[in-house]
């Protein structure tokens, strides 16, 4: 039996933020991880996907066939070893996973690496991976839930056979020829286009009339072009009925009604991810929960004194920053200090072609809490810095209220646009008014011009157009 007074579960992005930071608190702490540091996101998600992504663009700007780019450069048909692709997406991953071990042993974390089960809320039993397998018990003060998520099956098409999630396409041996990928989201987009570039035939199937149908059409539309231009099938209002996971093949059903037979060598399924709230134990402690998620408060306190939850356990949106967020929270209530864990904007970035990017309040979500509201987009087609990127689609919105002029909403569609996160977010956080970011000098050529001339279009004073 071993005592400590911090026990986190889950060593993803929530977890090990919130080891890292009680640790350097002076706390003593312990983190229990039954695969690798760094969870989902560093193992088999935001890091792999976003390697791939990279590689399958710089594949596809080569031009795949040999043709003669736009730009005037000529390539003999380039060939892809997947062998060494999947080892340089190994070498990153290996590379951040190894520093955020690093971290942990330098801020004095004790990290057990098994499998734990929470006995009550004090106590949860390891057993432990690199061992005979003899389970131990670790009495705790605070017990930090920090489990994260998994991909969801539809029930028609469970995982195996020609079926995967995106943990294994990932990591493709063999380029199949044919994908279909269920699920026109974050994961479907990012995967589906990257397959698209490295040469698969993809086929998008989307139960909704539009891709990431959370957003509005001016955001998706530019990202469906892309989609068709890259050759992609894609099948809106589009529903699995029934599926042969061993022979790829799927009963497609429209919201139409019709129906057609296809086989396909491999089925991506992105449908969304599970939380791992009702399991290891969890759901012995019979917590108030949110539908699947396990219910926090501003700190992360969940029903049971001194248990804390954190990140995909804890509900939407499902993302690294917004776990690391709350891991920071959390570590610094439990060290006694006064925060909350209410942010004005969480940005979301979907690293399609192209990316998107939202941050606040879309049109519609403003107009329902503000009434009458000012938005104002800038296209991309206008911005020098686009042009001479080869990539002039797209175009950045924002929304203000009419009254004051403060901003509640960023949207961009564009090259590189992710980058631009971060200014969207902190001009919310920071309660800028229209005026604040049309009067900063922005630097020119830059993407982030359109964000200034979002601003003065939305105070009637654009200067590019
Ligand atoms: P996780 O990262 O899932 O970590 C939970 C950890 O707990 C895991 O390591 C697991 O092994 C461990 N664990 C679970 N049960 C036990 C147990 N009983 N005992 C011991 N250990 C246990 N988000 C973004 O913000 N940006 C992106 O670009 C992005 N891209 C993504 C791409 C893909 C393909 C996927 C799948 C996800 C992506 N996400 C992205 C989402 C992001 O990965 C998650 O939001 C994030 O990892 C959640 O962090 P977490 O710590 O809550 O959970
Ligand atoms: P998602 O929720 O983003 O998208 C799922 C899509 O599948 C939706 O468009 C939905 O309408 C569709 N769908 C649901 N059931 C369907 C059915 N039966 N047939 C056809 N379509 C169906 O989920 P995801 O793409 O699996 O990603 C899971 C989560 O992982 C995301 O919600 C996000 O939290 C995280 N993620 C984030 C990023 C990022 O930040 N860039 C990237 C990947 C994953």
């Amino acid at each position: 039996m071993q005592s400590t007074n911090v026990l986190i579960l889950g060593g993803g992005p929530a977890g090990y933020v919130a080891a890292l930071r009680t640790a350097q608190a002076g706390i003593a702490t312990v983190l229990v991880e039954s695969s690798q540091a760094g969870g989902t996101c560093l193992n088999i998600g935001c890091i792999p996907s976003k390697a791939l992504i990279h590689a399958a663009e710089e594949f596809h700007k080569l031009g795949g066939s040999g043709a003669v780019s736009r730009l005037g450069i000529r390539v003999d048909a380039p060939s892809l070893d997947l062998g060494r692709l999947n080892e340089w997406k190994g070498g990153v991953i290996g590379r951040l996973t190894a520093g955020v071990q690093a971290l942990l042993k330098q801020a004095g974390v004790k990290v057990i690496h098994g499998e734990g089960r929470v006995l009550d809320g004090k106590t949860v039993e390891v057993v432990p991976a690199d061992s005979d397998g003899k389970p131990t018990r670790i009495v705790c003060q605070n017990l930090v839930l920090a489990t994260g998520s998994e991909p969801a099956a539809l029930p028609m098409l469970p995982f195996g056979g020609r079926v995967v999630s995106s943990t294994e396409a990932l990591f493709p041996d063999k380029l199949p020829n044919s994908l279909a990928v269920v699920g026109g989201g974050y994961i479907g987009l990012e995967l589906g286009m990257a397959y698209a570039k490295l040469g698969s035939r993809v086929t998008l199937i989307e139960a909704q009339g539009s891709v990431l149908p959370n957003w509005d059409a001016a955001l998706s539309r530019p990202v469906e072009k892309r989609l068709r231009d890259l050759g992609v099938e894609l099948l809106l209002d589009t529903r699995v009925h029934e599926g042969d996971v061993e022979q790829g093949r799927l009963r497609l059903a429209s919201a139409q009604g019709d129906s057609q037979d296809r086989q396909f060598d491999r089925i991506l399924v992105a449908v969304g991810r599970r939380p791992r709230s009702r399991e290891a134990g969890i759901e012995s402690l019979m917590l108030d929960m949110d539908g699947p998620f396990i219910r926090v408060d501003e700190q992360g306190r969940t029903s049971m004194r001194q248990v804390w939850a954190i990140g995909d356990i804890t509900g939407e949106p499902m993302l690294a920053h917004r776990a690391m967020a709350q891991a920071e929270v959390v570590a610094a209530a439990i060290a006694g200090q006064r925060r909350r864990f209410d942010p004005s904007a969480i940005p979301a970035v979907c690293y399609a072609d192209p990316e998107v990017v939202v941050s606040g309040l879309l049109p519609e979500e403003a107009r329902t809490h503000y009434g009458d509201v000012l938005t104002a987009s800038f296209p991309f087609a206008n911005n020098g810095r686009a042009l001479t990127l080869d990539a002039a689609e797209g175009f950045v919105r924002v929304v203000a209220r009419r009254e004051d002029h403060r901003i509640l909403g960023w949207q961009a569609v564009g090259p590189n646009v992710s980058e631009l996160a971060a200014a969207f977010t902190q001009s919310i956080e920071m309660c800028a008014r229209l005026e604040d970011v049309a009067g900063t000098i922005h630097a020119h050529p830059t993407l982030s011009e359109a964000v200034q001339e979002a601003a003065l279009r939305a105070l009637g004073a654009g200067l590019h157009g």
